[in-house]
């Protein structure tokens, strides 16, 4: 049994509340300190959350209201131009679920006040300081906070990160930037089905919507990143202009492009990758979410890792005796797992944007790859059937 009783989270995205939530139930208190001034309610497009982030966020009691506002995926398909390939799936495995970022970090904020949990905002942590006993933690605003341990939910570009390793590497950019749409144009899928498509010149993926039309993201190739704000400065009939060159060779990315309202075009920014992390955690700072692994968009399991490390960080923190030995059982229990599927990952980005000899191949090679190297239970069943055992002690 831990000596923990208070704990600082840095970032109130979807690791953050979750974090502070697992934190409650394994007796710990912890506040949740945000950059933003405010909730980011309304900002963000479309995220995927695997069977093993659904069955994670059971333990914080917010599974079923997340797929209660989720849309069930049950079929996958992969089309390399015109060519459609089924993706071969797991058998009696729950739904892959995508949700609007912001309903399902509106719900993880309601659920963790609705559990007493306290939130700071307009707090941009800039420093640390361990003291005899604890750490405290500095705010832009000249404010500080003190608690035993500072676990970092603060996202892709991490200061918590730098905090821990001034060493530590970055985000690296996948040479894509991410959009999003609502296309009024009905593609001709069974609901339920998510469609991998290679394009001429890009990826894009796409799924019906509920609610008519269909919801399509792209992956557009970019030599240079351009962050998130700069992204949204960008005016939106611009991006509207830039996807339906790209997707004017497609069928049917030139209709979803040709249909979409200018108002449902959101840029996401540059899609990024994190590298593996040396250092996870020092003395009393750890890292969970995207800060420590971020296995890019790829992979469909950014948010579910976060959520599962969110969980298991609270478990080690309750079962192991101290910090040390709490943050390093934490790292042997997630590290292998997130490295593996972060390097899945990375293989899919490289079909995402091919150089032109592989793009011109991609036709014959594809079919090939899903029916040679796609054995589901293999590759996805780890990644899907996991579950965390909350009542067994972490060791
Ligand atoms: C506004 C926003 C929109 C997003 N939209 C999408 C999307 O459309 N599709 C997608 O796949 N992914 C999106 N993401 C990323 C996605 O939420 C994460 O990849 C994933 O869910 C893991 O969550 P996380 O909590 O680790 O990181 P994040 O969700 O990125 O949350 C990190 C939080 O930490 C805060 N923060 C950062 N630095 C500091 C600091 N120094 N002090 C205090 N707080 C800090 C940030 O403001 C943010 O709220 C978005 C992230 C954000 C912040």
């Amino acid at each position: 049994m831990s000596k923990v009783k208070t704990a600082i989270v840095v970032g109130g995205g979807i690791a953050g509340p979750v974090t502070a939530m697992a934190l409650r139930r394994a007796g710990i208190t912890a506040t949740v300190h945000e950059a933003y001034p405010g909730s980011t309610d309304g900002i963000g497009g479309t995220l995927a959350l695997a069977p093993n982030g659904v069955a994670a966020l059971r333990h914080v009691g917010a599974d079923e209201a997340v797929a209660a506002i989720a849309t069930p995926i049950h079929q996958t398909v992969m089309l390399v131009w015109t060519r459609r390939i089924e993706m071969p799936g797991l058998t009696d495995a729950p739904p892959l679920r995508v949700v609007h970022r912001a309903a399902l970090h509106r719900i993880l904020h309601d659920r963790a006040v609705a559990d007493g949990v306290p939130f700071a905002y307009g707090k941009r942590l800039v420093g640390a300081r361990e003291t005899a006993d604890g750490v405290t933690a500095s705010f832009a605003d000249g404010s500080t906070a003190h608690a035993d341990v500072l676990i970092g939910a603060d996202g892709v570009h991490s200061t918590v990160r730098r905090l821990i390793d001034p060493a530590a590497p970055g985000p690296r950019y996948t040479g894509m930037l991410g959009f999003e749409a609502l296309a009024r144009h009905e593609v001709d899928v069974e609901p339920g089905t998510m469609t991998f498509a290679f394009g001429r010149n890009a990826y894009y993926l796409f799924w019906r919507e509920p609610g008519g039309g269909t919801r399509w993201g792209a992956n557009l190739p970019r030599d240079r990143p351009m962050s998130f704000t700069e992204a949204r400065e960008v005016p939106r009939e611009q991006w509207l202009r830039t996807l339906r060159t790209a997707y004017g060779d497609d069928e049917p990315g030139r209709d979803l492009a040709d249909t979409s309202d200018v108002e449902s075009v959101r840029s996401v920014g540059a899609l990024h990758i994190m590298p593996p992390v040396p250092h996870w955690w020092r003395g009393r700072m750890v890292l969970v979410g995207d800060s420590a692994h971020a296995p890019s968009n790829s992979s469909g399991q950014g948010a579910s890792l976060a959520i599962e490390s969110a969980v298991q960080v609270a478990r080690c923190l309750r079962d192991l005796p101290d910090v040390p030995s709490a943050f390093a059982a934490f790292e042997r229990l997630r590290r292998a797992r997130v490295e593996r599927i972060a390097a899945r990952a990375a293989r899919i980005n490289n079909a995402k944007a091919p150089g032109p000899v592989a793009r011109t191949l991609m036709p014959i090679m594809m079919p090939l790859l899903v029916r040679t190297a796609m054995k589901p239970e293999k590759t996805l069943g780890p990644e899907q059937r996991y579950v965390i055992d909350w009542d067994a002690a972490a060791r």
